[in-house]
């Protein structure tokens, strides 16, 4: 059987995308292609469509590597041969790649086993909604795991070509979604003043958001609140709205500071919800935790990246995105790693974006060192 190469291989996972708790068809294929490299163990579905591999003699030592398996509600902008066949979907964050390291990583293994240590892989599903983490961890294979370190990487656009990225502490802010919902009264449209309208509120709460912003990262009190929808009312141009909402994305530093922030936002909203007589409810979705990195496992992948010999940046201040690599880092020590993905690349969620196939062995070749890094320890 001929062998696909990762570079195939990456190119499929991008043409054939599926978007967040609609994995099945790829981690159908990635259970394919880690078949040959034959896993002891395989397990499918778990928290959703989420793949966990393990590769060694239960005694050694568990070292886990994720990545992920969904790419974005977005319409790739490309002329490339292998540009998503679905339109809408595309992997524009560049999971195809991670994903295909891992595969690159199986096939080392393989090849060369690590003595002394376990390997396993998670590929997890639905990041990009901040949900496949926590749905894979609940599941009790998961909990039963105990691995001694659990470590990704992500790319980074605008950062040199195969440059690693080492953060001590948070590397990705703490970061969730809200949805204030304010009810009141309509009223005719002749008779504003009648009504107990959320416009008001709702115009007071954008305005905050931009004050309640101090987007200065290397600043650990930052904070960045943006506004992403509003409703308010309807197209019935003889009513005065009654009822509105706005959908807020909120950041911080940490989990402690994103509850402040939380708590500072929702007081306000309450103040001015009694102002006009209106009943405010909030809802938060799409929470990710802070991905914190654990300093003795970032020790150990500085000592990999000189044993790769690859080249090494210590980040200033946490990144301002979400992470679902929060929910494994919460749970054990390890680390998420940057990788630079070119300078010139298109941001990450950009419709150009495309994954460099030029950063596979990079990626690979660091997650080897870090295995042997634990076989000499
Ligand atoms: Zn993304
Ligand atoms: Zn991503």
């Amino acid at each position: 059987m001929i062998r696909e190469s990762l570079t195939e291989i990456r190119h499929t996972l991008h043409q054939y995308p599926d978007l967040s708790g609609g994995e099945q068809a790829t981690a159908e294929r990635i259970c394919t292609w880690l078949a040959p490299t034959r896993p002891d163990r395989l397990h499918r579905e778990i928290g959703g469509h989420g793949v966990l591999a393990i590769y060694g003699d239960e005694s050694h030592p568990l070292i886990l590597f994720r990545a992920e398996l969904d790419a974005l509600p977005i319409q790739e902008a490309s002329n490339l041969s292998y540009r998503s066949d679905f339109a809408g979907k595309a992997h524009l964050c560049g999971h195809d790649g991670h994903m295909t390291m891992l595969i690159g990583l199986a096939r080392r293994w393989h090849d060369h086993p690590v003595a002394g240590v376990r390997l396993g892989l998670i590929l997890q599903p639905a990041e990009e909604t901040g949900q496949g983490a926590a749905a894979m961890l609940a599941d009790p294979i998961m909990q039963d795991l105990k691995p001694h370190r659990v470590f990704a990487c992500h790319n980074i656009p605008g950062e040199a070509l195969g440059h690693v990225l080492l953060r001590k502490g948070p590397i990705t802010a703490a970061v969730h979604s809200t949805v204030l919902t304010l009810k009141g009264q309509s009223s005719h449209a002749a008779e504003p003043h009648l009504a107990h309208s959320p416009n008001r509120a709702i115009a007071q709460l954008l305005l905050a958001a931009e004050s309640m912003t101090r987007a200065d990262r290397t600043d650990p009190s930052f904070t960045v609140v943006t506004p992403i929808h509003t409703l308010i009312g309807g197209q019935a141009y003889g009513t005065t709205p009654g009822q509105g909402e706005i959908h807020l994305t909120l950041r911080a530093a940490d989990d402690n500071r994103l509850a402040t922030l939380q708590t500072l936002l929702l007081a306000y909203a309450n103040k001015l919800a009694v102002q006009d007589q209106l009943n405010l409810e909030h809802t938060i979705l799409e929470a990710f935790p802070a991905s914190i990195n654990d300093p003795d496992a970032i020790d150990e992948v500085i000592l990999a990246i000189q044993d790769a010999s690859l080249e090494l940046s210590h980040l200033p201040a946490p990144y301002a995105w979400g992470e679902d690599m929060g929910h494994f880092l919460a749970t054990w020590p390890g680390a998420l790693i940057g990788l630079g993905s070119g300078v010139d690349l298109s941001p990450l969620h950009h419709p150009a974006y495309d994954f460099p196939d030029d950063l596979l062995d990079t990626g690979i070749d660091l997650f080897y060192h870090l295995l042997q890094r634990y076989q000499k320890s």
